[in-house]
């Protein structure tokens, strides 16, 4: 179904005519204008193959061009269009060798500076006599400054802006933000037959809206659409599914009883209900879908070793997957540890294997030696054969993107399957966001656990801090010191890991300190996280890839710099690495001074609290209308548009909407409604994974 809409090229702003062409939005790229094979390349890594995903590729956040500002009236900490006359410009041989510009208006003057800058820029900057830039205002040193802007230069008084915001799109290497903007306008340059208000209107309108204010009913629009063509797609599974049959594992053996004897630690009552409620589904002979609930350190993979355990008693193998090398490789000795002295056997399949590895990893699935893997989603690929694979289990599935998880279901009949997240989302979401799935929550933590302290420390204290710690290490306890980046950037004013992990191996000299990043090869950050669980190592500087399910209850000091720079969701995984034993831990958030009012916010609430549901309904009330696109967690994989935690109002409408679409007769205005959602914002559903 192809929809009739921007069939000519037309109407192109810029001073081109072009000729009238029919584009296929679900074609490919290179249909536009200066895309080549080698940009197409480029697109491809960001997911667009299609005029159409582009289309879709939404800015994340606006930045307000469409006003110049005084010199005088900007301040630290905003993005600022300013203009004037070039007053001077000179190299400074400092520390590091920079370019600055003068430029001044009728109110001030402002420094520019240019760290990075060729001979040609400097010249061009020298002969120019205006200039207009965009950029965020800082301090350096006393004065006022803005670094690296995207500026231009003239030598008459610059034009008056634009009326519309400039949008700001994720990017990659190779692409740059400019280039993604001007395909972005050739494509809202097309004619659009819709009218307003429509839904590729309305995508089009959040290409170049005209303010703020504009965006959010858009978007409340668009998240209708998206979140009805998702509901329908989950029922239509759901039904789907109940037509299905899959091994009903009714045998139990004595495994379960023994694991639960070795273990060392007595379950939970909620560990209990869920483990039952699971064994339940799966003495069925209809393929259970469950998702199991929990907040961090609640005490999940136990319970899908027992769910493991019946599959294997049942002469059935479990499939688990992992969403990072290094939770699979985490998960891989859990299981072994607790599996194999009961005669299970475990093998672990990830794409950083080497080829023998895998081979024998494969051979042993396909054979059925192994009774348990676990992987990453080098699980979906299709060498991967199973001899009889009864039971997924795929942790923390929020990574995996909403419409991920149905995968691997191709592997060989209709396979129960239960799924894991730590993410906090109310019951009443659920109930809609999980039309498809059973829900089980784990809502207590293991006994002993003590409270994670939080405190709050300005980057001026840092040399305290890191004191502490070393007395702390001393005492034979272990930390993370959490950056978020790996290194230093012009464009991101946030301490990297390298140089961190540099000054703290400094400052800490009597004690083992490690560096992790994702950008290491997998072998290398395996065995330093291994070396950190048998305490070979004190302190562990890493990124955010510890973010995500490690375990290592000795660990008690989290460090979390930069930390006003993220989400509360991404704050409380960060958190939930410590705590995960019986010593009290210890959270600090290091802060730069000047944050955001919204930012503080957010770290008083980690402070005030360890409880995932209130920190998701605090991350809620904190977003204000301008907010509403910046603060999409990092990493997560989410709707496009729909945004659950600003949208969740709109479910009962998209319910009603939905149910009443599907109760429509072919042939009616409802279904064809109902299959243009599904065209534009459902990807082929296949239950595969598109890796
Ligand atoms: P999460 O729910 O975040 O995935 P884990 O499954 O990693 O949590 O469990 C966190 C830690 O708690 C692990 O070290 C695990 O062995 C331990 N644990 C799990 N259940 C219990 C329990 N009932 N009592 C004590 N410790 C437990
Ligand atoms: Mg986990």
């Amino acid at each position: 179904m192809t929809p009739s809409w921007w069939q000519t090229l037309a109407n192109d702003p810029g001073a081109e005519r072009l000729t009238p062409m029919a584009i296929d939005p679900h074609g490919p790229i290179t249909q536009l204008r200066g895309v080549g094979p080698q940009a197409a390349q480029s697109l491809a890594k960001l997911g667009l193959n299609s005029p159409m995903d582009l289309l879709l590729h939404l800015p994340f956040r606006y930045q307000d061009r469409t006003k110049v500002s005084s010199i005088a009236d900007i301040g630290p900490g905003t993005e600022a269009l300013v203009a004037g006359q070039i007053v001077s410009t000179r190299v400074l041989y400092g520390r590091q060798r920079s370019l600055e510009v003068v430029a001044r208006d009728a109110t001030g003057e402002l420094k520019i500076r240019f760290f990075h800058f060729s001979k040609y820029q400097h010249a061009a900057l020298d002969a120019a006599a205006y200039i207009q830039a965009f950029g965020s205002v800082r301090f350096f040193g006393k004065q006022l400054s803005m670094s690296h802007p995207e500026y231009r230069t003239f030598d008459h008084p610059p034009p008056a802006p634009k009326p519309e915001l400039t949008p700001v799109y994720p990017a990659t290497q190779g692409l740059s933000q400019q280039r993604i903007r001007k395909l972005g306008q050739q494509l809202c340059a097309l004619t659009w037959p819709d009218a307003p208000g429509t839904p590729y209107q309305n995508l089009r309108a959040l290409h170049a809206p005209s303010d703020l204010a504009a965006i959010a009913p858009i978007q409340q629009q668009l998240a209708t659409d998206e979140l009805s063509a998702f509901y329908i797609l989950m029922k239509g599974r759901a039904i789907k599914r109940s037509r299905e049959r899959a091994k009903a594992l009714t045998e139990t053996g004595p495994l379960a009883a023994q694991l639960g004897t070795n273990l060392g630690f007595h379950l939970t009552a909620a560990q209990h209900r869920v483990c039952a409620e699971i064994t339940n589904d799966l003495s069925k002979p209809l393929p259970m879908l469950r998702l199991v609930q929990g907040d961090v350190g609640s005490g999940k993979t136990i319970v899908a070793a027992f769910a493991a355990i019946r599959a294997t008693e049942n002469q059935g193998q479990t499939a688990l997957m992992a969403p990072t090398e290094l939770l699979a490789e985490q998960h891989a000795q859990n299981f072994k540890q607790w599996l194999q002295p009961l005669g299970i056997r475990c093998a672990l399949l990830t794409g950083q294997m080497s080829a023998k590895q895998q081979r024998e990893a494969l051979a042993e699935v396909a054979e059925g030696t192994a009774s348990v893997v676990i992987g990453t989603h080098a699980l979906f690929q299709d060498r991967v054969k199973f001899k009889d694979l009864v039971l997924v289990i795929i942790d923390e599935q929020h990574r995996f993107g909403v419409y991920q998880r149905m995968s691997l279901q191709g592997k060989g009949g209709h396979p129960h399957q239960l799924v894991m997240t730590a993410t906090p989302i109310p019951r009443t979401l659920t109930m809609t966001l999980y039309a498809d799935m059973d829900v089980s929550v784990i809502d207590e933590l293991p006994k002993g656990r003590q409270p994670i302290t939080t405190h709050t420390v300005s980057q001026d204290n840092r040399p305290k801090l890191v004191e502490r710690l070393d007395k702390v290490l001393a005492a034979g306890q272990q930390g993370f010191w959490v950056c978020t980046l790996i290194e230093d950037s012009d464009e991101i004013d946030a301490q990297s890991a390298h140089s961190t992990f540099n000054a703290l191996s400094q400052a800490l000299p009597r004690h083992r300190i490690a560096l992790l990043h994702g950008r290491m090869k997998s072998d290398e950050k395996v065995s330093i996280m291994q070396a950190f669980k048998r305490h070979e190592i004190d302190l562990l500087v890493a990124t955010t890839v510890v973010e995500v399910g490690v375990d290592v209850p000795n660990a008690t000091q989290m460090v979390i710099e930069n930390s006003e720079r993220l989400g509360l969701a991404q704050l409380h995984q960060l958190r939930g690495r410590v705590g995960r034993g019986e010593l009290a831990s210890r959270c600090f958030l290091l802060f730069k001074p000047g944050v955001s009012s919204a930012a503080k916010h957010r770290l008083n609430a980690m402070r005030e609290s360890q409880d995932g549901f209130y920190l998701a309904e605090q991350d809620l009330k904190l977003r204000g209308p301008g907010d509403i696109l910046g603060t999409r967690q990092a990493g997560e994989e989410s709707f496009r548009i729909a945004d659950l935690s600003v949208h969740a109002h709109l479910m009962p409408k998209v319910v009603q909407r939905s149910e009443a679409l599907m109760a429509a007769a072919p042939g009616s205005k409802e279904h064809a409604e109902l299959e243009q959602l599904l065209a534009m914002w459902a990807p082929a559903d296949d239950g595969h994974l598109n890796v």
